[in-house]
This record gives C-alpha cells, structure tokens and sequence, in this order.
C-alpha cells in the first residue's frame, strides 16, 4: 500500500482509512450560486485605478501558463490594478477571448477581498479554458480561473489556498493537513462539500466562503444552512486562526514579489526601454512564503449552480 508522505506523517496508519472523507456532506447541500449572491453585497467594492502595460510585454507567471495551453502571449492584455488600499498594484493578465469575468468585473471582484486576504495574492490570470476539465487553479500564490468560473465563491475558494499555504506558515503550511485542522475536522459531524472530502486542503479550501459567509452576512451561516452546527469547529478553526486577514479595512502591509516581465514573443525584438518595472516602491513587507504544487480545482466536483 502506497501512503502519501504528508498524510503518512500526521495520522497512523490505522486511522487511515478514517481520514479526511469520514464525515458525510452536510445536508442540506448548499449551491455556489446560492453563497456567492448572498455574500457579494456584504463585500464591499475596492475603487481601482487601471493601467495597461507596455505592448510587447507581459509577466512570466502568465506567459508560462498560457504556454502550457497552446494560447499566443499577443492574444492577452497585461494590467497593473492600483486599489486605493495598497501602495503596489496587483499585476493581472486577461486573454481577450474571455467572456466573463469582463475586465472591469475581475478588477472588481478581486477587490472585494479584504486587503489583507489579498496580499496572500501574487498574479490574477483569467485564460478561456485552463484544460482538464479545471475552473481554476492555485501555484505558489498564482489563482487563475476558466471563462465563467471567476465568481466570488471560486475565488474565494483560490484564495483559500493562498491562506492555507501563506497565512500560518508559524503553525504549519499547508495549515489543512496540520492537528489544528484535522483535529477540527474530526470533532465535527459532517464536511462542508462533496468536494471537500477529496483532500485535506479541498476541504480546507471549500471552508472558505463559508468562513467568509459566516463571518460577514448578518446572521452568519445559520441564515441558510439550519445544520451549521455539524461543521461548527471548522468554521472557528477557519475564521480563528485567519483571525484580520479577513477582515475589511486597513491597508497592505506584505506583498507577495512579483514574478518577472518578459517579452510575448520570444523572436520579436521588443524595445527594452519601455520594460516594465515590477519592483516594490512602497514599504510594504516582502513576503517570502512556502512553494506550493499545482492545485487545480475542477469544474464536475464544484457545488452546482442553482440551475445545472
Ligand atoms: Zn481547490
């Protein structure tokens, strides 16, 4: 029997066949769409100013990833977002054949995360289709997302990768397949999602609207979900150990280095005058955080829209 070193370290061996997937899904289950309408207005807008890059020029974390999809780097527009709460903007990329999120709702729906869940947030990357069957997909700090899947739950949801992985490295990193998680999970009665039972940071992950619902919609959880009770200690567990990151207010205070510009097309001679400069010039802290694999959330095991 092959044992994955991480879970092979933390639970003995007899525990495991008990291990993440124990408890059943909460019932009833809840729709994305039914947590996502919910929360948007308790998440207020972040004003933005946009500015658009250089043409020629685009970052490597965007340049690789569309690469990896056959897309063309000249098919994609690269902008700096300066929210009114940060002195660094957030770099993002958007290829034009993206129908949803528009440019201007990805701006916004970004800048509905607090500030301080956000600074976990390297690279926004929205692609048509980001292959295998995947609605988005988290790398080292990276979230990128396929056409009609950037809403505020799936992004809610990529981000709490981010904070799995980024926010309490002094605890363990990822925090999911830490005693302080795992012990949560065990005292509770049910998982939050289907997919939440596929892996420790899954579960981690789809706890995250729900921690960000529970602790912003007046009422919190209870409102829809009459079994709350059920995943109680994850959801103290989620919102405790985050604590402000989720909160709203304040300003960046650590942000995440950019990674390289580089130029679209590797034979194109592009004017190294107009290369853009991605280094820090406020005194925000650099963070320097755990690398992470690739963790592509995929579109089957997502909660259903209300319509599907
Ligand atoms: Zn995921």
């Amino acid at each position: 029997m092959i044992v994955p070193k991480a879970v092979a370290s933390l639970v003995p061996l007899a525990a495991l066949a008990a291990t993440q997937g124990q408890n059943p899904v909460i019932n009833p289950e809840l729709s994305r769409q039914q947590i996502w309408e919910r929360l948007l207005p308790h998440m207020p807008a972040q004003g933005a100013a946009v500015h658009f890059w250089e043409p020629g020029w685009i970052y490597e974390s965007c340049k690789h990833e569309a690469e990896l999809r056959g897309l063309n780097a000249n098919d994609i527009e690269v902008f700096n977002v300066h929210y009114g709460d940060c002195g660094e903007p957030w770099i993002m990329c958007r290829h034009r054949a993206v129908t949803s999120p528009t440019r201007d709702e990805m701006i916004d729906i970004f800048g509905r995360l607090p500030v301080s869940t956000r600074q976990y947030i390297r690279h926004v990357n929205v692609f048509p289709d980001l292959g295998n069957g995947a609605a988005g997909l988290f790398y080292n700090y990276n979230i990128m997302f396929g056409n009609g899947y950037m809403d505020l739950y799936v992004l809610i949801h990529e981000s709490s990768h981010a904070l799995d992985y980024g926010a309490r490295p002094d605890v363990g990193s990822p925090f999911s397949e830490t005693s302080a998680w795992q012990n949560a999970y065990f005292s509770d009665s049910a998982s939050p999602t289907p997919y939440g039972q596929t892996s420790w940071v899954e579960g981690y992950a789809e706890m995250g609207p729900l921690g960000f619902y529970d602790k912003h919609v007046p009422g919190g959880l209870g409102n829809i979900q009459p079994n709350k009770h059920q995943i109680q200690n994850q959801l103290n567990t989620f919102t405790g150990y985050l604590n402000w990151v989720l909160d709203f207010g304040g300003t960046c205070r650590s942000r995440l280095p950019n990674t390289e510009p580089v130029p679209m097309s590797n034979s194109f001679r592009v004017n190294m005058v107009n290369k853009p400069d991605v280094s820090f010039k406020s005194n925000v802290t650099v963070m320097d955080l755990p690398e992470t694999p690739r963790i592509p959330t995929t579109k089957k095991h997502l909660p259903k829209r209300l319509h599907d």
